[in-house]
């Protein structure tokens, strides 16, 4: 294509919403605008872009026997309230409602959809195995909408949902996706960590995510540092310290005014965090929940949610709420005599001997408080692991590192087939619910992960497998005749090679085109200049500083060597 017919629109200025690096160049580079919080337009090279990744998909997808499909974006409510799914799903879901007031939504995800298609269209074990995919528009409406597509309110995810007759089945399925999601991350160019993950909300008994990491990625995830475990921090097993066996001593009641937090129990106490044991209040779903971790440790609230059997909004609870079950002011809750639904104490509270707890009694706190003397609960592990832990595994060192995940595999199970009635006549002329999988991958935070991955102080430097174009022509003065009959001659001959090119024949300075040439991030730059009195051009590549002077006719087999 000819960039003056093309609809460029690069920024020399960095644009005040955008925090993180994709953002800024997603916007600078002219791949995609605005529209409202968390929703954008993709210009045409944002599209190309888009396009690429999308087709890398669908390769793989169809290369592990999954079959293409697309569902409506609008939803009916009676799909979700036959999953328990409409009144679970909470505030994320758009909803809206039509002209005779039936509920719909957009969807946020799909297994409602499939797991219908399925029970209508898949009648018998001879039509299993099967896998279903599409590439569709999904609405959520995120709490925290930002950095741009990395976490939006609309975007484009690949989700996929396999059916099979029993679990050796799903296993089979289930690893084809895992191996075409290695191979799709390959081809975008994307160091991507398959990790083991919760099956949060959606349920189902085995999970792992495709992790990038990234500084300003939102999840927590856990590598060891000998094998090669890792897993989502939600996931990981932490490991109880133990202190050493001492004595126990009668509770002290000691007075604690206005020492509230445990920075302020380390000061009035003059020891350390570990000696304290916190009581944190949560509402589960409406039950009121304390969970006891030690001074120095952080409440997983993944791990807290599923052993209250799946719970679905876990939030700290209210003020009025924590002073009700205290029956004290904020800062002085403990386990002794609290009125809540359910206690739970982390495993290695019980291996702490002489602790400070909260009295329930505002402006005290107790010390010498012992688990199982003075109070119980439903031990279980309810922290997030920390840096320098064990590894499950091995017994190695962990380290953690921040990252953002760009795809999910799930072995759903029944999940969705028993509660939607969605079964088979199996071999035996029995009636089985079909056993499923979900996969999904975020195909606008791949590109935006791409970008991040990819990129210098010019700009972005594309992968070639998901550049929008390959090669970028441009003659140095546009005046010039002889300048432009080789910039066409070479344009020409490109694009019947199947380049995607692009010649930059706009009225602008040699400078101006270079700058634009790579802040979006061609990986080919072939510059027509005055050398062409010798027969010469210039070649360079957008990943390398070195530019080659080479003879015109090599240039194809430069550029195919490259290609290929
Ligand atoms: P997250 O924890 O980041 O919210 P999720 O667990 O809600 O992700 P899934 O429901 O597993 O995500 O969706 C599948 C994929 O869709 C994710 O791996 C991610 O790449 C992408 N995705 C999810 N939410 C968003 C969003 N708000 N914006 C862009 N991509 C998203
Ligand atoms: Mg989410």
């Amino acid at each position: 294509m000819k960039m003056s017919n093309m609809l460029v629109s690069t920024l020399r200025e960095v644009p005040a919403e955008a925090e993180i690096e994709s953002h800024k160049l997603m916007l600078r580079a002219g791949l995609m605008r605005k529209m409202a919080a968390g929703i954008y337009n993709y210009m045409p090279l944002g599209l190309k872009v888009l396009r690429n990744i999308e087709q890398i998909v669908k390769e793989e997808m169809d290369n592990a026997g999954a079959q293409e499909f697309l569902a409506s974006a609008m939803l009916p409510a009676e799909l979700w309230q036959e999953s328990g799914r409409w009144d679970a799903y909470g505030a994320e879901m758009f909803r809206l409602k039509d002209r005779n007031s039936r509920d719909f939504c957009l969807g946020p995800t799909h297994e409602e959809v499939f797991t219908d298609i399925a029970r209508n269209e898949i009648k018998s074990y001879k039509q299993l195995p099967l896998t279903l995919y599409q590439i569709q528009t999904k609405y959520r409406d995120e709490r925290r909408p930002r950095f741009g597509v990395m976490r939006s309110r609309e975007f484009i995810m690949k989700d996929a949902y396999s059916f099979d007759k029993d679990q050796e089945g799903l296993d089979l399925s289930y690893d084809k996706m895992h191996e075409a999601y290695v191979k799709i991350f390959n081809r975008c160019g994307l160091d991507a960590k398959c990790v083991e993950a919760d099956s949060g909300a959606i349920g189902g008994s085995n999970s792992a995510e495709f992790m990038v990491k990234s500084e300003v990625g939102e999840d927590d995830v856990v590598f060891c540092t000998a094998c090669d475990y890792a897993a989502n921090i939600e996931k990981a097993p932490s490991t109880p310290e133990k202190e050493q066996v001492t004595e126990l001593k009668e509770i002290e009641k000691v007075e604690t005014p206005n020492v509230r937090t445990i920075d302020e129990l380390i000061k009035f106490f003059n020891t350390t965090a570990k000696k304290f044991v916190k009581t944190l209040i949560y509402n589960a779903d409406g039950k009121i929940v304390a969970v006891m971790v030690r001074g120095d440790r952080e409440v997983n609230e993944t791990k807290v949610a599923n052993a209250l059997g799946g719970v679905i909004e876990l939030e700290m609870a209210s003020a009025e709420d924590v002073v009700k079950a205290t029956g004290a002011a904020i800062g002085f809750a403990g386990p002794i005599g609290i009125k809540v639904d359910e206690l739970l104490v982390d495993n290695e509270v019980s291996n702490m001997y002489n602790f400070i707890v909260g009295a329930n009694e505002t402006g005290y706190h107790l010390s010498n408080v012992n688990y199982g003397r003075d109070f119980d609960g439903k031990l279980g592990d309810y922290r997030n692991i920390t840096e320098g832990e064990i590894c499950p595994h091995c017994g190695a060192k962990i380290t953690i590192s921040r990252g953002t995940e760009v795809g999910h595999i799930f072995k759903l199970g029944t999940k969705y087939s028993e509660s939607m009635n969605a079964n088979f006549i199996d071999e035996k002329g029995e009636s089985k619910p079909f056993i499923m999988g979900c996969y999904g991958i975020g195909v606008t935070r791949t590109m935006a992960s791409i970008i991040e991955q990819h990129h210098d102080e010019n700009g972005i430097v594309w992968p070639i497998s998901v550049a929008p174009y390959h090669v970028s022509v441009i003659p140095v003065n546009i005046k010039d005749e002889a300048q432009m009959k080789v910039a066409e001659e070479i344009y020409n001959k490109l694009k019947s090679m199947h380049v995607e090119v692009i010649m930059d024949d706009r009225n602008e300075r040699a400078g101006v085109k270079f700058k634009d040439s790579d802040l979006i991030g061609i990986p080919m730059r072939i510059t027509v200049g005055k050398k062409i009195a010798e027969g010469q051009i210039e070649f360079k590549l957008r990943n390398s500083s070195d530019i080659e002077v080479i003879n015109i006719d090599e240039v194809y087999n430069k550029v195919k060597n490259q290609l290929d």
